[in-house]
């Protein structure tokens, strides 16, 4: 079947493409649809001067790939218009170029955005075998596009920076950086770093464009020294580093967790089997809530609490530091509460939070920072969720490029490339 069926005409403007008129519509026998259009635009500029061109013939015949229709490949063909210029000396010739291709490329640009879209939450692939496009071809659209390194051109303000480390594998001792960015409630990826060397760090810190650098309000970290002192020796004394509180909060609980899984084995060995059992309620609560209880659950925890006066005690200094972080203190009072809190734990008989304290006096103005303006890296964590996802697909992290741009699309992809194309009304 070489001519379209009677009666079919395909409108110009469904196609999407700008200043042109459609010659012809094949359906090929493999069952590709290839469309033969002709330019509408009279126009070619001189490359050179810039200045209007005569008619000078044609080039060679293009065919890119577009958008797929009826669930078949399309190809656009067009023979493009030359012009030669009286203009310049050596009368150059031009080619004429319409915005909706350019003269290396293999496809239309409105195909290439909808490879960027089907690459959100897929691999490349999973996208270059559905579409039936090389990986090459891929690689150079998404290189185009600049999604698998930060285009700073692209990052209005940084606001927060978050610097935080994630492990490559599960389970394995090697890890890569990841540098994230939150403003106005929006996050955005900055880098995937190899490692999480205090110099490669402070490398990256550099690469950041002045202008941008001096904007960020604070950075965000885990208790890493080498995140610690790379910002402290490339950023401005004026940006508050702060460790999470999160994190804290994760140090202080392992403590207890701890000491009530040594407690339970004590009381296991002490008690019966029927008061052990009835202690089971008590140790859900435990297990499934952290240190804050309402007045029932209190209840249920009294018996647990009269066997075990450490986890009592315990409990109640976790959750007297999780109310210094709710109430809204200023920063200097916070500092006093911390240091009367680590006071009272080294004058009480309660020990499990010998390794805390250290990390606390050691880590002390940067957890004071977070009352500056109660700033949080929770945003950190729900990038580090959809990370999971990434490495579970994936089999671990591999190519950092790829890795980059996988977050990169999921943050921003939808952004960018999710922009309905506009019908034109008659
Ligand atoms: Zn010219």
């Amino acid at each position: 079947m070489d001519k379209p069926p009677d009666g079919f005409v395909l409108p110009a403007e469904l196609l999407g493409l700008s200043e042109i008129e459609i010659i012809s519509v094949k359906l090929t026998r493999a069952g590709s649809i290839h469309i033969l259009v002709k330019s509408t635009r009279e126009e070619i500029l001189c490359q050179k001067c810039h200045k209007p061109t005569t008619p000078h013939g044609s080039g060679h015949q293009l065919k890119l790939r577009h958008l797929p229709m009826f669930g078949r490949e399309v190809y656009i063909e067009i023979q493009s218009r030359r012009g030669i210029c009286k203009s310049c000396d050596d009368h150059p010739t031009t080619t004429q170029t319409l915005d909706w291709f350019s003269h290396n490329s293999h496809n239309t640009k409105p195909y290439e955005n909808y490879l960027m879209l089907q690459l959100i939450g897929s691999t490349q692939t999973d996208v270059a075998r559905k579409e039936g496009v090389t990986e090459e071809i891929l690689q150079t659209i998404i290189d185009h596009y600049q999604v698998d390194k930060v285009n700073w051109k692209r990052i209005k303000r940084i606001g927060l920076l978050g610097i935080d480390e994630i492990a490559k594998l599960k389970g394995h001792d090697s890890y890569i950086t990841l540098v994230t960015s939150r403003y106005q409630g929006v996050n955005k990826i900055l880098a995937v770093l190899e490692g999480k060397e205090k110099a490669t760090i402070k490398a990256f810190l550099s690469s950041i464009p002045d202008k941008k650098r001096k904007m960020i309000t604070a950075v965000c970290l885990d208790m890493c020294d080498n995140y610690l002192y790379a910002a402290q020796e490339k950023l401005s004394i004026d940006i508050p580093i702060v460790v999470d509180r999160f994190h804290v909060a994760k140090l202080y609980r392992k403590a207890i967790t701890q000491l009530r899984s040594s407690e339970l084995k004590r009381l296991k060995i002490l008690l019966s089997e029927e008061d052990y059992k009835a202690l089971k309620p008590a140790i859900k609560i435990l297990l499934s809530k952290n240190e804050c209880y309402s007045a029932e659950e209190k209840e249920i925890l009294r018996p647990l609490f009269k066997y075990s006066p450490a986890i009592k005690a315990a409990y109640r200094l976790a959750r007297e530091f999780t109310h210094i972080y709710n109430a809204h203190h200023k920063r200097k009072t916070a500092q006093q509460k911390i240091e009367q809190w680590i006071e009272k734990v080294e004058a009480s008989e309660t020990s499990c939070f010998t390794t805390f304290i250290k990390t606390v006096k050691k880590y002390e103005n940067q957890i004071c920072n977070y009352f500056i303006r109660r700033e949080t890296s929770r945003w950190v964590e729900g990038i580090n969720n959809k990370v999971k996802v990434i490495k579970r697909q994936c089999y671990g992290i591999t190519n950092l490029k790829h890795f980059f741009q996988r977050i990169f699309l999921d943050l921003q992809g939808y952004d960018i490339f999710l922009n309905k194309q506009p019908v034109r009304e008659n």
